[in-house]
């Protein structure tokens, strides 16, 4: 028996996977109309789904409370829901806000991805039922409207302001490269990026720290760039080009100025990035990386003294870069590190955050893995 049929009592219609994502380069851009490059990860949310037809959403995860979340798919209200069911019942009640027939369906989760590590559980947990009200509802619609739905659902149920790269990349990854998103307007484009043949490594660190000021520090750091972006009489600051930046640096409050300076040097950052990407040079990504996380650091401040200590430790040890990635204050690292180099590099850090008494990280190597897809 199968865990949604001992759940449930029956056989699921379909089951869907729908991966978490490490970003390569290109933070805190995507609220500003910039570029990102995302990467999804092997691990994924996995939604055994069947259709019901008296209109109740029943919901169960297997990492939630034990308990299944009954709710009715024509009367979803974000103020009534709580907890781990609001990203799922967020995806219906959007795609039902949007004027998609969206009915009752019992749904059974089970996910790998470590939540809030900054590997974008939550868009994962989206995503994977996204996928799958398309496919048992035929809503025909296309991986993009998907993860704009999904991001619906996290903005307006939920109630996470987040920019659309997280869901952009749990339903539009591909195996073997990371995505290049522009988030202005999605246009995207697959970037080969072949690790293994390149005999490197993608070593992730999830420190296992969630600071809270995290929630509140981040609609604060999207209202600053936005007050910029105005003051520049800029739709965004994706719009103020490098060769600009300084002469527009001195036009802003001197707390502006570092924001600034993050998000379009991060925006440079990325299409550097995908500029060495498609001319082979992995290797050269390192330094960009290294680059990105001095600007997150000092700029837009974001890290902390786990993902500092996590990035200088890895490239101390002879990794080629390393940056935290996600929203910060927490989260996760990630280090470009030659094949050779993996076990020495993941033992540094392990060791210094024992010495530094920090938690034990959880440390794994990324392999670019595959977007939203079905599975039976
Ligand atoms: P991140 O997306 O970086 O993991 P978030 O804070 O955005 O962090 O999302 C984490 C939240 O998503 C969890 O607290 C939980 O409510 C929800 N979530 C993610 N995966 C699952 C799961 N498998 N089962 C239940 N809830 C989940
Ligand atoms: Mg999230």
């Amino acid at each position: 028996m199968t865990d949604f049929q001992s759940v449930f009592g029956a056989a699921p219609e379909g089951v869907w996977a729908a991966p978490g994502r490490v970003n390569l380069i290109g933070e805190h851009t995507d609220y500003n109309d910039g570029f990102v490059l995302p990467v999804a990860l092997p691990h994924s949310a996995v939604a055994a789904v069947r259709r019901r037809d008296d209109g109740l959403l029943r919901l169960y995860s297997a990492q939630g409370d034990g308990l299944v979340t009954e709710l009715k798919a024509a009367e979803l209200d974000p103020a009534a829901v709580t907890g781990w069911a609001r990203y799922p019942a967020g995806v219906v009640w959007a795609l039902r806000e949007a004027g998609h027939p969206v009915g009752g369906l019992d749904v059974h989760i089970d996910s790998d991805v470590p939540t809030g590590a900054g590997l974008s559980s939550s868009a994962a947990l989206e995503c994977v039922l996204a996928a799958a009200c398309n496919e048992l509802y035929g809503l025909g619609l296309t991986p993009a409207e998907l993860a704009l739905t999904a991001q619906r659902a996290e903005n307006d149920f939920v109630g996470v302001p987040c920019g659309v790269m997280d869901q952009m990349a749990s339903m539009c990854c591909a195996e073997g490269g990371a995505l290049f998103l522009d988030t202005r307007d999605l246009a995207q484009r697959q970037v080969p990026l072949d690790l293994a043949g390149a005999g490197l490594r993608l070593l992730v660190v999830d420190t296992r720290v969630k600071h809270d000021l995290g929630d509140g520090a981040y609609a604060g750091l999207r209202a600053g760039c936005e007050r910029a972006a105005a003051l520049l009489d800029l739709p965004a600051l994706r719009d103020l080009p490098p060769a600009a930046l300084d002469g527009a640096l001195v036009q802003l409050p001197a707390e502006l100025r570092p924001l600034v300076r993050h998000v379009v040097t991060e925006n440079a950052r990325v299409e550097q990035a995908v500029a060495l990407l498609d001319a082979g040079d992995l290797a050269g990504l390192g330094p960009v990386l290294t680059a990105g996380h001095a600007s997150l650091r000092d700029d837009y401040r974001v890290s902390c003294p786990e993902t500092d200590l996590a990035v200088a430790t890895a490239v101390a040890a002879g990794a080629l870069g390393a940056r935290m990635t996600g929203g910060g204050f927490g989260g996760s690292v990630l280090a470009l590190v030659a094949a050779a180099r993996l076990e020495q590099v993941a033992a540094a850090v392990l060791d210094a955050f024992a010495e530094a008494g920090h938690t034990t990280p959880r440390v794994f190597p990324a392999v670019p893995s595959a977007g939203a897809r079905r599975l039976s």
